[in-house]
């Protein structure tokens, strides 16, 4: 076969040479060491937590090692494509810090646009470069043309089940797949030339050369040392309309691109003895690979589970919705993608993420586990640290957008809004109560008439009568301008007289001997003025309600006692 001819006849419009694209895409000029990684994503959906992983990733041993991360569009797919899909994507990474230095990123109008040097960053704009690569392997004998039709393909499929080849008989599938490859490969240049000569559409196939039984060596970077079979499926590399499959697409562009860490989920390991073998054939240097192990979850049953896309928490918009703020996810992430991040955070408790030594070897090798209860507890930490006005505005911001009546309530008076958050918060031992920005509501609700509202009311066994006197009590002692330790005092001799001890130590040793304690007293207080048993401070709390609503509330109380006297 004069696989020139051929070339010339599958690509006549190709003039261009290998050597041609190689200087169109010279070498990067970065620092000894720099990493050039990428994501790669197919524009077919929101980002998926598992995608965010790889992601952030890509980007820090990009960025940590003052290399390139940029992003390319892997649009070859037309019929799966959502529209806007791509902008998309692209606020939400950034939102959880991964930003791209170059590639299909959005420009000052919202659209995505080219920016760097090594594009265009959209497959689908590539294809005359594909088709250099494509008819070069042509030339060398290393791919040829499959004019089976898509319903000759089907039809055959067809067949392919009629006769149904037993799962467990491995050996007679191989063997009948092998014949149908030998039966492609048969073809005469005539045959070519009457297939074009009608325009019959054809796909361009790989020339496998593997041999299954036998293993190729390989390190990645994650999984370690592997050895896999050797591929001798000739696999697609353009389709019949000429867009090249992703096992093509990828290799010529992360060469021409620079890619130094393909960094992507492990669902592609079994295609990797096909990659191998194609940048073998294009005379490429193979990248290094990173396959990053699905998410898992746990089940109801208590079962590991991948973490599907109707998960919770599988949809990155769905964290928005639910009020946990970007830092608390990223450091999550963080947590998972390498062993050793929680023992640096509490050498380093004020540190940014991105100063954390990130390290390939400290990466699980099988799933991470996701667990909310996880994000939570570092999602409280992660929020305890930030200042009272930081809490308010974001709380402020999120609940605008998603329980507009309570964001409105926080706006109505920003410094009010502020002085609450600030409760607790600055010391060493800040309060943990928000893992959400949707927390804030039972948290700290009461403090707005239209969103207080009595948890619970009091146990059955105290007397309503002490109750009644020790509201009252308060009601008629209560001097807004006491500090935290007189208004103790007073709150202390009002139960006192009544059989509620201030004195715990006494009333821990022989609780029999009183009515109650000091406890007991703030907690008939506190119920009445919040709401809850439990509270923010209540000396605080008072304060920023202010006199006249603290006794308002108190007095209403006093109330809903009388009537179900
Ligand atoms: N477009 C591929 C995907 O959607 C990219 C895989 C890769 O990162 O190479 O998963």
């Amino acid at each position: 076969m004069d696989f020139e001819k051929l070339a010339d006849l599958l690509f006549p419009q190709v003039t261009k040479k290998p050597a041609d694209i190689e200087a169109e895409f010279p070498p990067r000029s970065l620092p000894e060491g720099a990493k050039v990684t990428r994501f790669a994503p197919s524009p077919t959906g929101f980002v998926h937590f598992g995608g965010l992983f790889p992601t952030t990733v890509a980007e820090r041993l990009a960025h940590q090692s003052g290399g390139v991360l940029y992003l390319r569009i892997e649009d070859t797919d037309a019929k799966r494509e959502v529209p806007g899909a791509a902008e998309a994507l692209i606020r939400t990474l950034s939102v959880y810090g991964v930003n791209f230095d170059e590639g299909a990123i959005l420009g000052e109008d919202g659209k995505v646009a080219d920016h760097g040097a090594y594009g265009p960053y959209k497959q689908s704009l590539r294809g005359p470069i594909y088709h250099v690569f494509a008819k070069q392997l042509v030339k060398e004998g290393r791919a040829y043309p499959c004019f089976t039709t898509e319903e000759e393909l089907e039809e055959l499929g067809q067949v392919n089940k009629k006769e149904e080849i037993k799962n467990t008989d491995w050996q007679a599938e191989a063997e009948a797949r092998r014949a149908e490859m030998l039966r492609r490969r048969q073809f005469t240049m005539e045959e070519v030339e009457a297939n074009l000569a009608v325009g019959n559409p054809f796909v361009l196939r790989i020339l496998a050369d593997g041999d299954p039984e036998k293993k190729i060596r390989f390190t990645d970077l994650v999984k370690g040392n592997m050895e896999i079979p050797e591929n001798d499926e000739d696999f697609v590399l353009l389709k019949s309309d000429g867009i090249p499959t992703y096992h093509f697409a990828h290799a010529v562009d992360d060469h021409l691109m620079g890619t130094t860490h393909v960094i992507r989920g492990e669902e592609w390991l079994p295609s990797l003895a096909k990659h191998l073998q194609l940048f073998r054939y294009l005379g490429f240097k193979t990248p290094k690979y990173m396959h990053i192990a699905q998410i898992m979850r746990l089940d109801e049953a208590g079962n590991k589970k991948k973490l599907s896309k109707r998960d919770m928490g599988a949809n990155m918009d769905d964290y928005t919705r639910m009020g946990y703020c970007p830092e608390a996810v990223c450091e999550y992430v963080m947590t998972l993608l390498n062993s050793n991040y929680e023992e640096w955070r509490m050498q380093n408790p004020d540190k940014s993420y991105r100063d954390f030594p990130f390290n390939i070897k400290k990466m699980s090798v099988s799933g991470c586990l996701f667990d909310f209860r996880k994000l939570d507890d570092v999602s409280k930490n992660v929020i305890s640290k930030m200042d009272a006005k930081t809490v308010a505005d974001r709380v402020t911001e999120w609940a605008l957008a998603f329980d507009p009546a309570f964001g409105a309530a926080l706006a109505r008076d920003p410094a009010f809004t502020e002085a609450i958050f600030a409760i607790g918060r600055g010391g060493k031992k800040p309060r943990k109560d928000l893992a959400t920005w949707a927390d804030a509501k039972p948290y700290m609700g009461f403090f707005f008439d239209e969103f207080f509202a009595l948890e619970t009311t009091y146990d059955e066994t105290y007397d309503r009568a002490d109750i009644r006197a020790i509201l009252e009590g308060f009601l008629s002692t209560y001097d807004e301008a006491d500090d935290m330790n007189t208004w103790f005092e007073k709150v202390k001799a009002l139960g006192e007289p009544l059989g509620y001890t201030p004195d715990m130590k006494a009333y821990k040793a022989d609780p029999t001997a009183y009515k109650g304690s000091v406890a007991d007293v703030s907690m008939f207080i506190r119920l009445a003025v919040t709401g809850k048993l439990n509270a923010p401070d209540l000396y605080t709390v008072m304060q920023i309600l202010g006199k006249a609503q603290t006794e308002d509330r108190i007095q209403k109380m006093l109330h809903t006692l009388e009537e179900s006297k």
